[in-house]
């Protein structure tokens, strides 16, 4: 079967820990991605009249490519030339030829940097593809797996080229055995193909890697149904309420950890600074690279510390309910307001809607996402919307209200909550004790 027929994607991370020679294979592949990438984007703007000055002196555009306006003047613009990964050749580069370089790794690359424009494109808020920095937090490159010469053998975790020897240990193209710690068991289902593998290396030190798994059997297990249904609203007192009356509250990671880390900050750049003054590089300086990974770790925990309460409050939403409606975000917008920004990127809003639309197929159960439009300012009971007929509307601390037409009092959130609900019903239709939708 196909991987594009197969219905169940799941993807599966894991810590890796490579050894000196795979480490520096490991870097050889991230520095030649992110040179890929930044030569890619370098390419488009020199294609583009845009910042063509600045550019033309890094990136210059090769004098084949030149052409001249009637004054004899260069212009820099000409359809002949090649696109994309034609250009970054290694006649071009001779150090692309290094054969500890996936082969797989450019095409991928060039994947990542068309979806970073196409998202650009569609979603409106979304910047404009930026140059990877070597300083980034993270550093990767991604490769396929291939099934060859399988003949009657159905594509498994076992037997592809990224496949795993036993449950410690995975087979890279390159990099060979990598002994890699699972945190959950391996899927087990008739044919599994694994798509694509992306390896990754953080400042923290530690290195990842994601397997992309596609199946037609489910995955995961498939949690019973519960015939229950929920409506949450995401506000900015807690980190949500839902149509149970349940106030889920706001865990600040980063402000409980604020002040150690703006301490061990200032370490580093104290660090710095004295290495500047006894002219030495940064890289060369021991003590600055030591408090480098203790910062970066503290920003890691944070982040893992996050991403494990997100995780446990959506698969708690997944097992306990057949269908969870969830307000689609605009926080681009809300982050103009900056009072609320430092507490609407720590809370991870987004990441927990990306979990919910992720568990929900994957453990047979239902997430909707609807328009946030009106859900706060309209009356559940008489769909009566505050700011109509010379009434104002509630403002951000009117925690509680009492609609002018019905008379009935409101908790805000909760209020909120049973509109979306309602809000996600209209757009389903139930057929066979399973939801559809309408469009
Ligand atoms: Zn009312």
């Amino acid at each position: 079967m196909r991987k594009t027929e197969m219905k169940y994607m799941l993807g599966l991370k894991m810590r890796a820990f490579p050894n000196h020679k795979q480490e520096a294979i490991i870097k050889k592949n991230t520095d030649t991605a992110r040179f890929i990438y930044n030569q890619l984007l370098a390419n488009s703007y020199t294609d583009s009249a845009i910042h063509r000055n600045k550019l033309d002196k890094h990136y210059p555009i090769p004098e084949e490519y030149w052409r001249y306006n009637s004054k004899g003047n260069v212009i820099a613009k000409s359809k002949k030339r090649s696109t994309g990964l034609d250009r970054i050749t290694a006649d071009k580069y001779p150090w692309l030829a290094d054969k500890d370089l996936d082969s797989l790794m450019p095409y991928n690359t060039q994947i990542n940097y068309q979806a970073a424009w196409s998202l650009f494109r569609k979603v409106n808020h979304a910047g404009h593809p930026k140059f990877k920095r070597k300083s980034a937090p993270k550093q990767s490159y991604s490769t396929n797996c291939q099934y060859v010469g399988l003949k009657d053998n159905k594509p498994s975790l076992f037997n592809g080229t990224v496949r795993f020897i036993d449950k410690k240990h995975l087979k890279l193209p390159k990099l060979g055995n990598l002994k890699v710690v699972l945190s959950r068991s391996l899927p087990e289902g008739e044919e599994i193909r694994i798509t694509k593998a992306t390896i990754s290396h953080l400042s923290s030190g530690e290195y990842f890697i994601s397997l992309l798994i596609k199946s037609n059997d489910a995955l995961a297990e498939t949690y019973s149904k519960t015939s229950s249904e929920v409506g949450y609203d995401l506000n900015v007192k807690n980190f949500l309420m839902d149509t149970t009356g349940h106030e889920e509250p706001n865990p600040k990671y980063y402000q409980k950890i604020k002040n150690k880390l703006a301490r061990e900050q200032r370490k580093l750049s104290r660090r710095a600074r004295r290495a500047k003054k006894e002219k030495r590089k940064l890289w060369q300086s021991k003590n600055y690279q030591k408090q480098k990974i203790k910062v970066a770790k503290l920003h890691r925990r944070i982040f893992n510390q996050r991403h494990s309460f997100l995780d446990q409050l959506s698969t708690a939403y997944i097992k306990n309910h057949d269908l969870v409606v969830g307000e689609n975000l605009k926080s681009k917008n809300l982050l103009k307001d900056h009072a609320l920004a430092m507490s609407i990127s720590d809370v991870g809003w987004r990441t927990f809607i990306g979990m919910l639309q992720y568990k929900a197929p994957l453990h047979g159960k239902t997430f909707v996402l609807v328009n946030p439009a009106y859900t706060t300012q309209t009356c559940y009971d008489c769909k009566f919307v505050m700011g109509t007929n010379g009434t104002k509307k509630l403002t951000l601390d009117q925690r509680e209200w009492d609609c002018p037409n019905c008379g009935k009092h409101h908790v805000r959130d909760y209020n909120a909550a049973k509109n979306i609900l309602a809000k996600g019903h209209q757009s389903l239709k139930v057929a066979n004790n399973e939801y559809v939708f309408c469009r």
